[in-house]
């Protein structure tokens, strides 16, 4: 056991982790705090593996967490990144309606945008279009302008600097594999040992499911990873996307559609589709882990929702699998596209909860237990609002943890332990 006791832990050093990490210390600059890493670096599994765009919350439900953080958090991501020479680039986003159902779709999200107060929303029609994305065919279209991209490695990159230099730690190669509470003290068993805090968050994203079960905490959720793979233009096609190009969404799924963007590390990206991954940071298709499977396969929310969208499931796998069929999709956005402009691949993890009901939880979920916060569903657009989702974190834990702004004494002394 380190001799140091914490007063806040936060495990996993994704953008949610050191932003919350982050806001902490910028409220409350004397607290002893530790930022726990299972990888080497900072954000190496879904804040590293996604498409990098500041989304402007259009498709959330009004009201809903994801509306509120989204919009808020497009603003603050921005200013975040001009303050700290971080490129973006405002570049627009077209969503496309192809067909009738689409049309009626587009006008259900324009609603849902104006409402959110995105700036600049409105519809376009073909002449218009053709002026913002010139190899787009529809029969019309949603134009955001205000929507840009990043790479969040660097946001997370500078997160991590800002929670070192406001006397953070960071300790990477340290899983967290168990816990108990010891007179009041939170004991963390790692892969480097043991850490002792009066408070504890946990940003474990892919894990956090199984991070919460091993703080003693049933969450009722299931994290099952969708992974999400991606080909890129080659270079010499990569004029036929301006901007950001998507489908109009469908509204049974948190997913987006296989998109076509641009992104700030160089290269137009096309994707991501959804299939269920067989394990959490399975990033390839042959990656397969026995408990992760054993895990999926045995919560009971995970047959509910395979019975209900079963189809859905053998159509996102057969199109995994045959480029053409992936080919088709983008297609329905840029008809002028063919197999030869597909060059490399990537791909990502998403951590979707799913409920014993077999829903899929749609907006974030972050619950509390004593002297613990625990982020159970981050889904897109969660790295866009990871300035707002860590100052409402903080908030949670001024109350949770019973921090006060300036005080002389730490607050594991103050907790009387
Ligand atoms: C394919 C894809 C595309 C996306 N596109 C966008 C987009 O364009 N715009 C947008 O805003 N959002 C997007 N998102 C969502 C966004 O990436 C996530 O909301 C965000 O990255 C979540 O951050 P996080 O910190 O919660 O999780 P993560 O980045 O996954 O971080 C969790 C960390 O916890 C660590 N950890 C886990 N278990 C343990 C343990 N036991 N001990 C110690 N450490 C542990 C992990 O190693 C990891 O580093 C996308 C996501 C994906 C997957």
């Amino acid at each position: 056991m380190r001799s140091t006791k914490y007063d806040v832990i936060v495990i996993g050093a994704g953008i949610i982790g050191l932003s919350t990490a982050m806001k902490l210390l910028e409220r409350y600059p004397y607290l002893k705090l530790a930022v726990l890493e299972k990888d080497a670096g900072e954000g190496t599994q879904q804040s590293g593996h996604n498409s990098g765009v500041i989304h402007s919350g259009i498709y959330y439900r009004p009201g809903s967490f994801k509306a509120d953080f989204c919009v808020a958090g497009r603003a603050s991501m921005i200013r975040f990144c001009e303050e700290n020479d971080i490129p973006v680039w405002t570049c627009g986003k077209l969503i496309v309606a192809s067909d009738a159902a689409g049309m009626e779709r587009l006008s259900t999200l324009e609603e849902r945008g104006t409402a959110n107060k995105v700036s600049g929303l409105r519809m376009v029609d073909a002449e218009e279009m053709a002026e913002i994305e010139p190899h787009v065919v529809a029969l019309k279209a949603l134009h955001a302008p205000g929507t840009g991209i990043v790479d969040y490695r660097n946001v997370t990159s500078v997160y991590a600097d800002r929670v070192r230099a406001t006397g953070g730690e960071i300790h990477f190669n340290t899983e967290l594999n168990g816990s108990r509470v010891v007179g009041g003290v939170t004991v963390l068993d790692t892969s480097s040992g043991e850490f002792e805090t009066t408070n504890a968050i946990n940003c474990a994203g892919l894990h956090s499911d199984l991070v919460a079960e091993t703080m003693g905490v049933e969450t009722g959720l299931r994290i099952i990873p969708f992974r999400g793979e991606y080909y890129k233009l080659k270079k010499e096609s990569e004029f036929l996307v301006k901007g950001l190009i998507y489908p109009v969404p469908d509204p049974a799924f948190p997913f987006l559609g296989v998109h076509l963007t641009q992104t700030m590390k160089g290269w137009v990206e096309a994707g991501p589709n959804a299939v269920l991954a067989m394990k959490r940071e399975g990033y390839r298709k042959r990656d397969f882990s026995m408990s992760d499977f054993l895990r999926t396969i045995t919560f009971p929310g995970f047959w509910k929702m395979g019975i209900r969208e079963w189809k859905t499931g053998v159509w996102e796998i057969n199109r995994s699998f045959r480029k053409n069929v992936f080919l088709a999709s983008l297609q329905e956005l840029v008809p002028e596209l063919t197999s030869d402009d597909l060059a490399g691949t990537g791909s990502g993890v998403r951590a979707q909860a799913v409920d014993r009901a077999g829903n899929l939880v749609d907006d974030f979920r972050i619950e509390e237990s004593p002297r613990a916060i625990h982020v159970l569903n981050a889904p897109s657009p969660g790295a866009t609002s990871s300035l707002v989702i860590g100052d409402y974190i903080a908030d949670l834990a001024s109350e949770n943890f019973g921090l006060t702004a300036a005080p002389q004494v730490a607050v594991s002394q103050v907790a009387g332990t």
